[in-house]
């Protein structure tokens, strides 16, 4: 079929369109309405229809599969590998399972899972689903002030974690960050479920931690039957940053999502059941969840789980891994990439990648060097993708199981089906026809199956965060600048918000900035992203210092950047330090106080700042440019 008549159906009937995609999945209860958008921009996907996302994933292939690779564990950071059948998963989910309920957990109820890439994570994963527990997975780069805030919106009867990760060879321990995070948060989960790898050694508390490893061989022959939910139930909260410094707990259904995961396997994946799937992307963000554990799975797939480096041993793991299992679809993100270039080219043509059908990289802008040169050195379709934590999938890219379509370089694609897109002038609030002008990527709702429900507990903010009303239409912001060419692909310009990507990893630059004010001797701080050749973007932090008479000293001055780095590394984690903190006298504001970040990013950036007639002190851009120039 031709795709632009395939998205035309998708848009224009709907209900049509949708019913067929739910044929992908099973069904214990049929749905009764394919649409519900009678409270917009609210919408309710196979209102009526139950089903339960585990069962999908893995009861639903024993039938056929029950021998083959379900998930493939893969760690490079302590030298193990382990092959779970679709029979060995499902064994292990009902132990994990069990486990849950023994601790307390009822259908509803969320489980926050701060794991390292481990299989138990997934198990975690699938047994909340199973039991109909809400899984809220925190990303385990993240420390305890983080956390605490995801623990206080949350609220789980239990949490699950393991005693360390380990990062290139190094041992990162959970546990301390944990317990840290328990003291700070108002909520206290009634049990804390701990998978031991024998890492590091902990602490347990008394009558709140349990060990997994005793539990699981108490339920070793557990037989826990999937809970069968509505399709509205949700399935998992999955914390996403934004504009204000508290994140938002992005809330994701069970039937839509599973059939949007589902579709997109068939017609943008092209992943086959029997087949290996390899995401490199971790389950603490979205990808992991779509496209390491649920989608494979759905599709009936193995998939990869890989907890390491991509150049440790050596930078030919990951084709190592493709040539072992076979790998047919790969996902990985845009600096994975630029950090291999780095490396010798020749660990790329050391192994067989026959199987390899495409790459698809997603999660940051793509830039034309990186792709072409993945591209020629992979020989194979290299397939950008632009999505968020809200949509659960891609909206823009190309769908080759449909119609087979060409890529252009720096554009994600076209419009998937069941999205809406419009670019729309943010002055005027006009929808932009024209080719190659600058607008605000927007969704016309309702959202196709799959993306966010609501944010957790609060919908008075997701319909003030995401939504305008124009011309009696819903429209639900991307929070993305995009243009559109005249053959209708879309080029992402960089987000609209005050929202970072440093390597992938999206993070609010006013978390930074809460964090950094913590410290005594700041008074101010301003947090922008400013363009990197490998991680796309990094943090950079201006601050004024409350007491800056010592700071002419170049020691004193590197020993209280130092100081606000490791602050940062010890509430948010490593993934949100600044790369540099600079110190200033003045910040860019205007006369009414509104600090000018697009001004100080552009400074920042060696970039013209743009109108600046609002300006209270010009001498504040004027540091910024000598700051910046001196480095
Ligand atoms: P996250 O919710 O963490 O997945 O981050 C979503 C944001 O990452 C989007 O709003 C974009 O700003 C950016 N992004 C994701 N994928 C792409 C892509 N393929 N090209 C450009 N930007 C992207």
């Amino acid at each position: 079929m031709n795709f632009a008549d395939f998205h035309r159906r998708s848009i224009e009937q709907p209900d049509a369109f949708w019913a067929e995609q739910a044929q992908l999945i099973d069904w214990h209860k049929p749905f009764d309405t394919v649409c519900d958008y009678s409270r917009p921009p609210f919408v309710h996907w196979f209102a009526g229809g139950q089903t339960n996302l585990c069962h999908n994933a893995v009861d639903r292939h024993l039938k056929d599969r029950a021998d083959q690779n379900a998930l493939i564990w893969v760690s490079t950071e302590v030298d193990k590998e382990i092959c779970y059948s679709f029979r060995e998963l499902h064994a292990e989910v009902q132990r994990m399972a069990a486990c849950l309920i023994e601790l307390g957990v009822k259908k509803g109820d969320r489980v926050l899972i701060y794991m390292p890439m481990i299989a138990e994570a997934a198990f975690a994963m699938l047994a909340c689903a199973r039991i109909g527990a809400i899984h809220s997975v925190v990303f385990g780069g993240f420390a305890s002030v983080s956390l605490a805030s995801r623990i206080d919106n949350a609220t789980p009867v239990v949490i699950v974690s393991a005693d360390a990760g380990s990062r290139s060879g190094k041992v990162v321990p959970y546990k301390g960050l944990l317990d840290e995070a328990i003291t700070l948060a108002a909520h206290k989960p009634a049990r804390v479920l701990m998978v031991d790898r024998g890492l590091a050694p902990f602490a347990r508390v008394a009558g709140r931690d349990a060990d997994y490893g005793e539990l699981r061989r108490k339920h070793i022959d557990a037989r826990v039957p999937c809970e069968w939910v509505d399709a509205t139930h949700p399935s998992y909260t999955l914390y996403t940053s934004g504009t204000t410094g508290t994140p938002k707990g992005v809330q994701r259904d069970t039937g839509g999502y599973c059939v949007a995961l589902a579709a997109s396997m068939k017609h943008i994946f092209l992943g086959q059941p029997g087949e290996t799937y390899f995401s490199t992307s971790d389950i603490g963000w979205v990808v992991g969840h779509s496209y390491i554990v649920y989608g494979p799975l759905i599709a009936g797939m193995a998939t990869i789980m890989y907890e390491g480096l991509p150049t440790r041993p050596d930078a030919g793991i990951w084709w190592s891994l493709v040539e072992k299992y076979k790998v047919t679809a790969m996902f990985s993100a845009p600096t994975a990439v630029r950090v291999l270039k780095k490396q010798d080219p020749a660990y790329l043509s050391k192994y067989d990648l026959s199987s390899l059908r495409a790459l698809f990289l997603a999660g940051e802008p793509l830039d034309e060097p990186t792709a072409k040169w993945i591209a020629e050195a992979l020989g194979k379709p290299i397939i950008d993708n632009y999505w968020q934590t809200e949509s659960g999938w891609p909206i823009l890219t190309i769908a080759n199981g449909v119609e087979k379509a060409p890529s252009k370089f720096g554009s994600p694609g076209v419009p998937m089906y069941g999205y809406n897109v419009k670019l729309i002038n943010e002055s005027t609030g006009e929808e932009i026809r024209a080719a190659d002008e600058k607008g605000v990527v927007m969704i016309e709702g309702p959202l196709p199956p799959g993306c966010m429900q609501t944010v957790w507990q609060d919908d008075a903010r997701f319909v003030k965060t995401y939504w305008t009303e124009l011309a009696g239409k819903q429209l639900y912001s991307t929070f993305d600048w995009g243009v559109r060419d005249a053959d209708g692909y879309y080029f992402i310009l960089g987000r609209t918000d005050d929202v970072i990507n440093v390597a992938g990893h999206r993070l609010g630059t006013r978390e930074i900035e809460e964090s950094i004010s913590s410290h005594p001797n700041v008074a101010e701080v301003a947090v922008v992203g400013v363009a990197d050749n490998l991680k796309g973007q990094v943090a950079m932090a201006f601050v004024i210092a409350k007491d800056a008479s010592g700071l002419t000293d170049n020691a004193a001055r590197l020993k209280l950047e130092g100081d606000i780095m490791k602050l940062v590394d010890g509430q948010l984690g490593a993934v949100a330090r600044p790369a540099r903190v600079l110190f200033v006298s003045a910040l860019p504001k205007t006369r009414s106080g509104k600090l000018l970040r697009r001004a100080l990013q552009a400074v920042a950036e060696n970039r013209d700042p743009g109108d600046l007639t609002t300006i209270e002190d010009p001498s504040a851009l004027q540091q910024v440019k000598e700051l910046v120039a001196q480095k």
